[in-house]
């Protein structure tokens, strides 16, 4: 253990925030090097480490999300846990990178494959086109001791537009707002019953029969669910506050877009949320997230939804379904930022990681995550390896609170010999 934790500390020293990592990729070059690893870097600064003929590529990125006085950084630990004084610490991902020198050490015959600028993008995983010779990989990336990832979700940002015209209102003008709703993740949160700031206000909107829209702002961001929305109608009835919306009379009459009745409606068709469940995972099988709607002065609307499911076939159809409601409505459709799905698979490979993690960790379980992971990445790219993910128990990453489990690393680093061990 001490040595890993000698080797992580040195990582400390050498900066590596996303986009800003070369003096530890010249670091982490050489170190192989020293120790007879061959070593290749791609142009997007990936690195490939690997000894004798190996059958696992052990996996993790090398940037870090530098907060607070980060790159600076200085260690401490406190009750078994370590820590960096007023900066994230960077355990998410140099602990998995730690424990890679400490096998180069040891001169294992392994791949080690590590990738860049992860934590703004999958950047590094997205180029990754090394000749890898492993029949398995583990990535490193995992944050909670005693799980075993094998699946993550694919996902795609739907966005939609159009350009509309104004005219003039009839009636009292309102201003209909629900601010400071929870909001959460919208992979991960999805379906915790968190209310989507949006549907809060469209709903209101259609029982109170408002079809004259002025303008429209809500939400914040692509991954979140909406906390915020505001929109400026007109009523022939008189609107009062009642629950999360509050309202107020407005004395100027701004004009209202020829189309906003269709927007409207549009928000409480919207099938927000989980569309199917994966109850062997127990997590979403589908989901959507209505996550931005505005309006500018030039009568443009703009709309933003992020997908996600945990195959491709799942993703494709709620994408086309999504893309037909859209154009239902008059908009016009693109697809963003799409990324694949790593299906849950139950293999001997995860069967092999999950009974190592019991045996040193008295406990395991088989997860799958709604939300997109590096890994999946990776693994659309090479069909013929069989991937899972753990590590060691990580809080409050990309955090000034960043801390890591010490005695949690030593055990995760066992549960890696103990697997490279039995593939031989
Ligand atoms: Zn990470």
């Amino acid at each position: 253990m001490s040595t890993i934790l000698t080797h992580f500390k040195t990582l400390t020293q050498l900066p590596h925030c996303s986009q800003d990592a070369t003096k530890l990729l010249a670091f982490l070059v050489d170190f192989a090097k020293d120790r007879g690893y061959r070593t290749l870097v791609d142009d997007a600064g990936n690195i490939l480490l690997s000894k004798g003929t190996p059958t696992l590529c052990l996996q993790a990125h090398y940037d870090m999300v530098c907060m607070g006085k980060a790159p600076q950084i200085e260690t401490y630990e406190e009750e078994g846990w370590l820590y960096a004084k007023n900066a994230s610490l960077g355990a998410d991902n140099g602990m998995a990178i730690a424990m890679m020198m400490q096998l180069m050490d040891e001169g294992r015959e392994i791949e080690c494959l590590l990738t860049s600028d992860e934590e703004i993008g999958l950047i590094g995983a997205n180029a990754v086109a090394f000749d890898l010779q492993s029949r398995f990989m583990l990535n490193l990336d995992s944050e909670e001791e005693g799980e075993v990832y094998i699946g993550c979700a694919g996902g795609v940002d739907i966005v939609a537009s159009k350009q509309d015209s104004y005219r003039k209102a009839e009636g009292v003008c309102y201003e209909v707002a629900v601010k400071g709703l929870m909001g959460g993740h919208s992979g991960v949160d999805i379906d915790k019953g968190i209310e989507s700031a949006i549907k809060v206000l469209g709903e209101y909107l259609v029982t109170h029969h408002i079809t004259q829209l002025a303008s429209l702002y809500a939400g914040e961001r692509r991954n979140a669910i909406a906390s915020n929305a505001v929109a400026i109608v007109y009523s022939q009835e008189v609107l009062t506050s009642q629950g999360e919306v509050t309202v107020r009379r407005l004395l100027e009459r701004p004009l209202i877009l020829s189309e906003g009745h269709r927007v409207i409606e549009m928000i409480a068709n919207f099938k927000q949320g989980v569309h199917a469940y994966n109850h062997t995972m127990e997590i979403p099988e589908v989901s959507i997230n209505l996550a931005i709607i505005t309006t500018d002065e030039q009568g443009g609307i703009s709309v933003e939804s992020s997908a996600r499911a945990m195959s491709a076939e799942g993703l494709a159809h709620l994408s086309d379904e999504t893309v037909a409601f859209f154009e239902s409505y008059g908009l016009e459709v693109s697809l963003e930022d799409k990324y694949p799905a790593w299906r849950p698979d139950i293999s001997a490979f995860t069967h092999l990681v999950s009974e190592e993690m019991q045996e040193v960790f008295g406990s395991s379980r088989l997860k799958a995550i709604h939300a997109g992971l590096e890994c999946g990445v990776i693994a659309q790219k090479y069909p013929q390896i069989t991937f899972a993910s753990i590590g060691p128990t990580i809080r409050y990453p990309h955090s000034t609170r960043e801390a890591v489990k010490l005695d949690s690393v030593e055990r995760t680093f066992s549960v890696v010999e103990r697997i490279i061990k039995r593939l031989g």
